[in-house]
């Protein structure tokens, strides 16, 4: 065979081959094994069996092999690498292939449109909503040419999408696939009245159906009001439930739902989900402590901590043990999470800021197409390293990759417009602190008691400095795709530390930045968002505040520090939020002033104490915090297992009301 050839034929597996011959005889070995041929033979085999979505799986299979061997073709081209790492590339890159229509997992509930849930092997299946005209949907009359018009172009050989009545059709077929997907059980519902009270018509298929299994009978659920319309059984059980719900929240209890919930306790065969339901009702979270054996096998015995893991326990000191101590973490799928988005976009843009200002500050005007070209140019020479290749692996990913490229040239034109036109310049960009090796600044350390020490180590995005009349200012910056608030309440309950750490490491080793000392000016967060690739690109000093020009966070209310960041400001600053005029900060101007920012440095070390002894009592309490700007539990991978229910406002102040606190 020819691989075998190929193989036989190569010095040794270590000694580097070109990938393209070994490529070529790949592709040899599969034209000798008659793979295509095999597979369009299994496709028409399917189809002429009627098995459509088998056929279609043959396809893809082919399709995707081809679309895989042009793909490692394009990349692999010129490259000599030993023969043994080729074939585990190709045996990794043949691994990956998926095709579209999985069957679903055993453990899931897919919730789909019917265009897109053909998926088979389905169990069960619930239809909603079969109402007249929804299913199937009254396909509506295209607006620009009627059927009439559409036919006349059809004969002149004009080609046009689907008619009226082809359209009507699909409908009709999709309605049929909905009921003949899953072969255990199928479900129908319909509403009886629109929210507006007025009545609704079922479907023609709830006809059809009867028509076809006359046996079949239409269950009729209204939520009881009055004891007439109780009909007993587990309908008015759940009905019960939210009433007893509503009464734990506040609401009295009518007494006729006493005389239900006593017929119930009364009734030996609904003791068991009676007790279920109470048991559901008097839920409460989890609160609890480690053993100080357990706390010491799952932590260890060295304080040791990044911000954002602080910032975890304090938003949630169960999805931290969740996450830290037991370790559990959501299934990986074959995809770009958002972390390693970030990972990406800060890697692109800590390489672009030490090309760009390695130097020294940079007052280069840059157009977008310099700035694509820049990223262009980072991008191409980390992407195959970057994640394993992903975001070169399929036409999806190579889509995403270049949304990320436009979004991280937008957020390049950004920064540096924002830095030409102040005196500020970045020094460091992911900046690393700790006892680690390779850290470059010291950790931050927190005396705890019992003579213990926290340790606390990261990395700091960005930090820029400017040197004015007598003193040199400092301000961190954290790049950042989500929420961009930053509140001092937020940061004094532990929920937002890491601009404060990081601005508190800065200031305690100004040598580093060849500085005798150095003052605040801020603590900022840097959009990088996908919106912003649509923008146009932002000019400090146009009319109006253009979108994502100006940085988010605190800005110190030192006047030196607000003018080398924005030499024109005259009023609210178009590149960091606080407000100058002629007479000094406007009444109105957000920021902190130096003494309210030595505040709150001086109660970072207070609340980095609280928050590592209770770490270090092992407390576990399902205890989710929620302000204004932040919510715990919004994209918490533990919601699930946790049992919070964030929709139970609980008596005696527990749950619900301690998230607010
Ligand atoms: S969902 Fe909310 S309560 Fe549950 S673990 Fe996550 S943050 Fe905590």
């Amino acid at each position: 065979m020819a691989l075998l050839h190929f193989l036989q034929a190569a010095p040794s597996a270590q000694e580097p081959v070109q990938a393209k011959a070994l490529l070529g005889a790949f592709q040899e070995l599969l034209r000798e094994l008659e793979v295509a041929q095999t597979l369009v033979a299994w496709q028409e085999e399917a189809l002429a069996a009627g098995r459509a979505e088998e056929a279609a799986l043959h396809r893809q299979a082919l399709e995707r092999l081809t679309d895989f061997l042009a793909e490692a073709g394009e990349l692999l081209r010129g490259c000599l690498l030993p023969a043994r790492q080729l074939l585990q590339l190709l045996d990794a890159g043949c691994m990956a292939l998926t095709l579209s229509l999985i069957p679903p997992g055993l453990d899931q509930v897919l919730v789909a449109s019917l265009e897109r849930s053909r998926n088979p092997e389905l169990r069960a299946a619930i239809i909603l909503g079969a109402n007249a005209d929804v299913l199937p949907r009254k396909a509506a009359q295209p607006p620009l040419l009627n059927d009439r018009e559409r036919g006349a172009l059809a004969q002149a050989g004009i080609e046009l999408a689907a008619d009226t009545p082809a359209r009507q059709m699909a409908e009709h077929y999709l309605a049929y696939i909905a009921c003949t997907r899953s072969h255990d059980k199928l479900l129908i519902t319909y509403a009886l009245n629109a929210a507006d009270g007025k009545e609704l018509a079922p479907s023609p298929l709830i006809q059809r159906l009867q028509k076809l299994f006359p046996a079949l009978l239409v269950e009729r659920y209204a939520e009881p009001r009055e004891p007439g319309e109780l009909t007993g059984g587990a309908e008015s059980l759940s009905a019960l439930a939210r009433q007893l719900r509503e009464e734990r929240e506040g609401t009295p209890k009518r007494e006729f739902w006493r005389d239900v919930h006593h017929w119930y306790a009364a009734d030996g065969r609904w003791r068991d989900s009676l007790a279920r339901l109470n048991q559901g009702l008097c839920f409460s979270p989890h609160q609890g402590q480690l053993a100080e054996g357990n706390r010491r096998a799952l932590y260890g015995d060295t304080l040791r901590s990044s911000v954002s893991r602080l910032e975890k326990f304090n938003a949630c000191p169960f999805a931290y043990f969740a996450a830290y101590g037991l370790q559990l973490a959501p299934r990986p799928v074959y995809e770009i999470t958002p972390r390693e988005r970030g990972d990406i976009l800060h890697q692109v843009l800590a390489e672009l800021g030490s090309q760009l200002y390695g130097d020294g500050p940079c007052q280069q005007e840059l157009t977008k197409a310099q700035a694509s070209a820049l990223v262009g140019q980072v991008v191409t020479g980390l992407s195959p390293g970057l994640l394993s290749g992903i975001l070169t692996s399929t036409a999806r990913y190579r889509y995403q990759a270049a949304r990320l490229q436009e979004t991280l040239a937008n957020t390049l034109l950004l920064q540096q417009e924002q830095l030409r036109c102040g005196a500020f310049a970045p020094i460091a960009w992911e900046l690393s602190f700790g006892s680690r090796e390779g850290d470059l600044l010291p950790p931050l350390t927190v005396e705890l008691t019992g003579g213990r020490k926290l340790e606390i180590s990261g990395q700091i995005d960005r930090v820029d400095v400017a040197r004015g009349p007598g003193a040199a200012y400092a301000r961190v910056i954290d790049y950042k795709s989500g929420n961009l608030a930053l509140l001092p309440a937020d940061i004094l309950q532990g929920l937002r530390l890491q601009l404060l750490v990081y601005l508190q490491i800065v200031l305690d080793n100004p040598g580093f930045f060849a500085a005798d000392t150095l003052k605040a000016a801020g603590l900022y967060y840097l959009a990088v968002r996908d919106e912003l690739a649509s923008s146009p690109m932002p000019k400090a000093g146009e009319a109006g505040s253009p979108p994502g020009l100006k940085l988010s966070g605190l800005t110190v209310k030192d006047e030196t520090a607000v003018r080398l960041a924005d030499p024109q400001i005259h009023g609210h600053s178009q590149l960091i939020p606080v407000a100058l005029g002629g007479k000094g900060f406007y009444a109105n101007s957000p920021g902190l002033t130096t003494e309210e920012l030595q505040q709150l440095l001086g109660r970072l070390q207070e609340i980095l104490q609280q928050t590592a002894q209770r770490m270090a009592d092992g407390q576990t309490d399902v205890l989710p915090q929620r302000t204004p700007t932040f919510d715990a539990c919004a994209y918490c991978d533990y919601r699930a297992f946790c049992g919070f229910d964030g929709e139970i406002k609980r008596a005696g102040g527990s749950g619900g009301e301690q998230r607010g606190a």
